[in-house]
C-alpha cells in the first residue's frame, strides 16, 4: 500500500536526510526508486524505508538491484505514470491524524475547519472514482484549490504535498445544517453548538460521515434511543457508540492492550468489548444492547467528531448507520434530506460527495487477534495476497452479509460489506459496486465463481455476464477455502465449517461440516445429525421452531407436557401446527446447521423465541457463559453426530433448577468437545494435523478460544480467520481461491 498514503514525500524526505540523489515514482505496479550515493547511506536509507514508513503504508516487498552508469543532480519526485493495467492498491480511508487535529486548533484557514486532511490522513476509497489517484478523479474535483492549499500541495517538504483531498476553509467543502428541509447554517461554530444542544436535550441527528449517513443521539438517554430504533425500524439490534476518548470508554468496557491497539488504529473500527457498569457513574442506556454483555465501541475518526466532543457534555453518543431496516446506508444529500428531515430533529450534511459507500467496520479481539466481523470503512479495498493467479476471476459471494471479490494478478479485492441481498436497494448497491470494482481494478472477467444455489441474487447476477465459464461452489467449502487463502494454505487440511445455513450437495441445508479438503475439492467426513426445520428459511429468525423440532425428535409428543420456558413463551396451537408439519413433512427441509442448535438452546432456556436480529439467540447464549465451569453434556457419534443425549442433559438440568448460565456454558463446552474429538478422530485415520476453522459460529469468542486451545494442546496446527470475516462476508474470498486453484489444475 503506497498510493495515497504519503509514501513518495516520505521517500523524498529520507533520501534528502541520507544525502542521496535520484528519484521516486508511483507506477501502476508499485513504487520505483532510483538512488545514488555511498553504500553506507544507501543501507541506512533502506533501513529507514522499512522502519519509518507512514502509518497506513504497507510494504509487501522491497526488491533492489544495482544499475551502473546513472547520474543524478538531485532527488526528485517524478510524475505518476500509467505503466500498465496491473494497478497498485487504493488506500482505504484514514482517521484524522494528530497533526491535522492540531491544525484545527491553530489560527489561519484551517482554524476549526472540519475537512482538514493531509497525506497521512483523510478520505480515500470513499471519494475515489478512478485511478490513478488524482484529485480530478475524486469527488474533490469540484473544489479548486486556493493559492495557499496549492502552494502546500506543490511543496515537497510539506505534509500536504500531493495530498489529493487537501482543502481549507477558503476553498474546501463545508457542513450544512438543516431543520426540516431548510438550510439553517454553514457556520461550524453555530453547527457544533446546535448539534450538541440537540443531543443533550434528547434529540436525534442525522449526520453525514465519511462513508454514509449516521444517526446519532445521547448514549445515556433511553427515550432518545427508543425513538432512534423506531426511525431505523430496528428493534433489538445492538447499536454502536462513539466515546469521547479511550479513558472514558474504559469506564464502561474492559479494554486489553490488543483491543486498545484496534481502537486507536488509523482504521478506527467498532470494537466489540465486554461491558462494565461503573458504580459511581451514570449508566449507559439499557436499550443499547438489550441483554448482551458486549458493547460496540469506536473512537472519533473525523475532525467533526473531535469538534463535537469538545463541546458535548455527554461522553458517548450512539453513532449508527443511517439506513432503514436492512437497506444500505444512505449517501446522497437529497435522499438523506428527504428521508431524515421529518424523522430526526436535525440533519447535518456536507457538500463533499461520497462515491463509494462504506459502513463502519466491526471487529472483535479473540485469541489475541483482531477478527473482522464487518469489513468496510478503512479496511476496504485492501487486497488479500493469494497463492495463485486470480486474474479475471469474479467471485459473487453469498446471499447474506454479501461481499464479492474480484481478482487481479495475485491479489483478491474484496468489496465492502454489501448486506443481505434481499431488498431492491441492496441488490442495486451490489450491482453498482460490482461494476465499479471491475472498472476501477481493470478486471477483464474470464471466470465466474458462484454459490451452488441457483436462486441466489449473486448467482443470478453472474448469469448476466454472458457466456463465461462458471464454477458452482459449495458454501462451506468456500468458508474453509476463505480461511485457507487468508492463512496462505494450499494443501490438504481438516476443515471445520460451523454456521447457520448453506446449501449442501445432497440438497439439504448444511452448517456443521467436518471436511478433509484442499482448495480444489472436499470430502464430507461427518456433520451434526439432520433435523427438520419446520418453516424452512423463516425458522432461522424464529429459534422456537428449531427447539420444537429437536424436542419432538428426542421426546416425541411428550415434550409438550414438560415445564420448559420455551413452552411457556410459545402458543400451544403453533406448537401443534409445527408437529403436524413435521409429521406430514410439509415445508420441513433438513438442516445440520450448528447455529440452529445454539438457536434451539437459547429458545429452550427462554432467552429468545423470535430473533430481532441475526444470531440474537446464540449471542445471548454466549453472553451467559461462565468460563469457570468445565462441565459438558454427553453426545454420540455414528454416521453423523447425535445430540439427543445433550438435549436430555439440558432438560434434566432445567428440572433440577440449574442456572441458565451453567447450562449455556455446558452446551458450549459440549460443542467444543465435539469439534476436538471429531477432528482428533479424523487425524487418527488420515494423519492430517492442520485444522481450519471457519463459519459464523466461530465469531463466538468462548467457542473459538476453547476449540483453538484444546486443539493446540493436542499438537494440532490451528488456523482461523482474522482480516476476512468468518461469517458469509468471507465466502467470496473462498470462492475466489477455489476457482483459482481449479483453473490452475485445468479443471475448468
Ligand atoms: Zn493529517
Ligand atoms: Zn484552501
Amino acid at each position: 500500500m503506497i498510493q495515497g498514503v504519503g509514501f513518495r514525500p516520505f521517500v523524498y524526505r529520507i533520501a534528502i536526510r541520507h544525502g542521496l540523489k535520484g528519484w521516486v515514482q508511483n507506477t501502476n505496479e508499485n513504487v520505483s526508486i532510483r538512488i545514488s550515493g555511498d553504500q553506507l547511506n544507501i543501507e541506512s536509507f533502506l533501513y529507514s524505508l522499512k522502519t519509518e514508513a507512514p502509518p497506513a503504508a504497507n510494504i509487501e516487498e522491497i526488491l533492489t538491484e544495482e544499475i551502473k552508469d546513472m547520474k543524478f543532480s538531485d532527488f526528485q519526485i517524478l510524475k505518476s505514470d500509467n505503466v500498465s493495467d496491473d494497478i497498485t492498491e487504493i488506500s482505504p480511508d484514514i482517521a484524522v491524524c494528530g497533526e491535522c487535529l492540531q491544525d484545527i486548533q491553530c489560527k489561519g484557514s484551517r482554524l476549526d475547519y472540519s475537512f482538514v486532511n493531509c497525506t497521512n490522513c483523510g478520505p480515500r476509497f470513499t471519494i475515489i472514482k478512478d485511478l490513478p489517484y488524482d484529485r480530478a478523479k475524486t469527488t474533490m474535483d469540484p473544489f479548486p484549490m486556493c493559492p495557499g492549499c496549492r502552494q502546500e500541495y506543490e511543496s515537497i517538504p510539506d505534509r500536504r504535498f500531493h495530498a489529493q483531498p487537501t482543502a481549507c476553509a477558503d476553498c474546501g467543502p463545508v457542513y450544512e445544517l438543516y431543520e426540516g428541509q431548510e438550510l439553517i447554517s454553514t457556520d461550524i461554530k453555530t453547527i457544533v453548538e446546535c448539534i450538541s444542544v440537540c443531543i443533550e436535550s434528547g434529540g436525534i441527528i442525522a449526520l453525514k460521515g465519511l462513508g454514509g449517513m449516521h444517526l446519532a443521539c445521547d448514549a445515556f438517554n433511553e427515550t432518545a434511543i427508543a425513538r432512534l430504533r423506531e426511525i431505523k425500524n430496528r428493534e433489538g439490534k445492538p447499536l454502536a457508540i462513539m466515546f469521547r476518548d479511550l479513558e472514558t470508554a474504559r469506564l464502561y468496557a474492559e479494554v486489553n492492550t490488543t483491543e486498545e491497539t484496534s481502537m486507536l488504529s488509523w482504521r478506527r473500527p467498532i470494537v466489540l468489548l465486554k461491558m462494565k457498569s461503573p458504580a459511581d457513574k451514570p449508566l449507559l442506556a439499557k436499550k443499547l444492547n438489550s441483554g448482551l454483555n458486549l458493547l460496540g465501541i469506536m473512537l472519533p475518526y473525523m475532525p467533526f467528531h473531535y469538534q463535537l466532543f469538545r463541546l458535548l457534555k455527554t461522553p458517548a453518543m450512539v453513532l449508527t448507520s443511517g439506513n432503514f431496516s436492512s437497506e444500505p446506508i444512505i449517501i446522497d444529500n437529497t435522499e438523506a434530506l428527504e428521508k431524515f428531515s421529518f424523522l430526526t430533529d436535525t440533519v447535518l450534511l456536507h457538500n463533499r460527495d461520497i462515491y463509494n459507500r462504506t459502513d463502519d467496520s466491526v471487529v472483535r479481539i479473540m485469541a489475541g487477534k483482531e477478527r473482522v466481523f464487518r469489513r468496510s470503512r478503512s479496511y476496504v479495498p485492501s487486497p488479500v495476497r493469494m497463492g495463485s493467479e486470480t486474474e479475471g476471476i469474479i467471485a459473487f459471494g453469498a446471499e447474506l452479509s454479501n461481499c464479492f471479490c474480484v481478482g487481479k494478478g495475485r491479489k483478491a479485492f474484496l468489496s465492502q460489506h454489501i448486506g443481505d441481498l434481499k431488498g431492491l436497494e441492496t441488490t442495486l448497491f451490489y450491482e453498482q459496486t460490482l461494476e465499479r470494482f471491475i472498472r476501477l481494478f481493470r478486471v477483464k472477467a474470464s471466470l465466474l465463481a458462484v454459490d451452488m444455489r441457483l436462486d441466489y441474487v449473486s448467482t443470478r447476477t453472474a448469469a448476466g455476464f454472458g457466456k463465461l465459464p462458471v464454477i458452482s461452489i459449495q458454501h462451506h467449502h468456500a468458508h474453509i477455502a476463505s480461511c485457507m487463502a487468508e492463512n496462505k494454505l494450499d494443501e490438504t487440511v481438516i476443515g471445520v465449517a460451523f454456521d447457520g445455513t448453506g446449501f449442501g450437495d445432497d440438497g439439504n441445508t448444511w452448517g456443521s461440516e467436518f471436511f478433509v479438503c484442499d482448495l480444489a475439492a472436499y470430502s464430507r467426513i461427518t456433520h451434526l445429525e439432520y433435523l427438520p426445520l419446520p418453516g424452512g428459511d423463516s425458522a432461522s429468525e424464529e429459534p422456537w421452531r428449531m427447539a420444537v423440532s429437536w424436542l419432538y425428535k428426542v421426546f416425541g409428543k411428550e415434550f409438550t407436557g414438560m415445564d420448559l420456558p420455551v413452552l411457556h413463551q410459545s402458543n400451544p396451537e403453533n406448537i401443534s401446527m409445527l408437529i403436524g408439519m413435521m409429521d406430514r413433512k410439509i415445508n420441513c427441509p433438513l438442516t445440520a446447521g450448528a447455529g440452529r442448535m445454539f438457536d434451539a438452546v437459547a429458545s429452550i432456556l427462554g432467552l429468545c423465541q423470535v430473533a430481532a436480529y441475526p444470531a440474537q439467540g446464540p449471542m445471548l447464549l454466549e453472553s451467559l457463559v461462565q468460563p469457570a465451569c468445565t462441565e459438558k453434556y454427553k453426545w454420540s457419534s455414528a454416521r453423523s453426530i447425535c445430540l439427543d443425549e445433550t438435549l436430555k442433559g439440558i432438560i434434566d438440568d432445567i428440572r433440577l433448577g440449574v442456572k441458565n448460565s451453567i447450562i449455556a456454558t455446558k452446551f458450549h463446552n459440549t460443542i467444543t468437545s465435539i469439534i476436538f474429538e471429531t477432528v482428533n478422530g479424523i487425524r487418527f485415520s488420515g494423519g492430517i494435523s492442520k485444522v481450519v476453522l471457519s463459519g459464523g459460529v466461530f465469531q463466538n469468542k468462548y467457542l473459538l478460544e476453547g476449540a483453538e486451545t484444546l486443539l493446540r494442546k493436542n499438537n494440532f496446527n490451528v488456523f482461523s480467520q482474522s482480516s476476512v470475516p468468518a461469517n458469509d462476508g468471507g465466502i467470496a474470498l473462498g470462492q475466489m481461491a477455489i476457482a483459482a486453484k481449479r483453473r490452475k489444475m485445468k479443471c475448468v
